[in-house]
């Protein structure tokens, strides 16, 4: 039986707080240039504050810079090219998979700039073909509507399996499970990931079918 397996991105196949970390120190880099603060008091200005960004503007209009906004921030930060890393295990487990020829997609919610410069640092276009990647930010649709997994399952072989995995019970497995995929989610086990994993706080639908520790053992649902 043919298997396809689909993956969430962040969270999933590397940690998003370091694309967090990334981007504000990208920030911080941008307003030291212009303004001629030193950058390590920006980042510790945003790392301090409730939201790093409201934090930072309220720093820099105390310190007579008052011409920035939120705006400005966010194109800084959504638009750079992130520093980040593929992690290990998920880089083992999609190796494997291409070594078994096993079909694979990428289903992320955001900007498709966004996403598509983290795909990038992570060396991801290696694993994904460019036909494999969807982006909620290109094609309308985020993972609360079913868009993307129709059309992973529509390019399907019968008989099949379908399985998707990810992190965060509030989207990413809903609409998987009512497709009748084999929902897997990667627990978070060093409590950094951006999302809550508790799965008391979602109705059953919205729970994944297999909770796992390590992303290869995905590897095991593949016959
Ligand atoms: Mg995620």
């Amino acid at each position: 039986m043919a298997t396809i397996i689909a993956f969430d991105l962040d969270d999933t196949l590397y940690k998003e707080r370091d694309f967090v970390e990334s981007g504000r120190n990208t920030v911080a880099e941008a307003i030291a240039a212009a303004t001629g603060i030193e950058a390590a008091t920006l980042r510790r200005v945003m790392a301090e504050g409730a939201d790093a960004f409201d934090a930072l503007l309220a720093y820099l209009g105390d310190m007579g810079f008052t011409g920035y906004t939120i705006a400005d921030l966010l194109d800084i930060y959504r638009n750079h090219k992130p520093d980040i890393t593929l992690d290990p295990v998920a880089e083992e487990t999609l190796a494997e998979l291409r070594r078994r020829s096993i079909d694979i997609a990428l289903i992320t919610d955001g900007r498709s700039t966004t996403q598509r410069n983290k795909i990038e640092a992570l060396g991801l276009y290696r694993y994904f073909a460019p036909g494999r990647i969807y982006i909620s930010g290109e094609t309308g649709a985020d993972k609360h509507t079913p868009l993307a997994y129709m059309n992973v399952a529509n390019t399907a072989p019968s008989p099949r399996r379908l399985v998707y995995a990810g992190d965060n019970p509030a989207k990413d497995f809903v609409n998987a499970n009512l497709a009748g995929w084999t929902t897997v989610m990667l627990r978070d086990s060093r409590g950094v990931n951006i999302h809550s994993q508790n799965l008391n706080d979602v109705a059953g639908i919205y729970r994944p079918r297999i909770v796992i520790d390590r992303l290869t053992e995905i590897l095991k649902l593949i016959h």
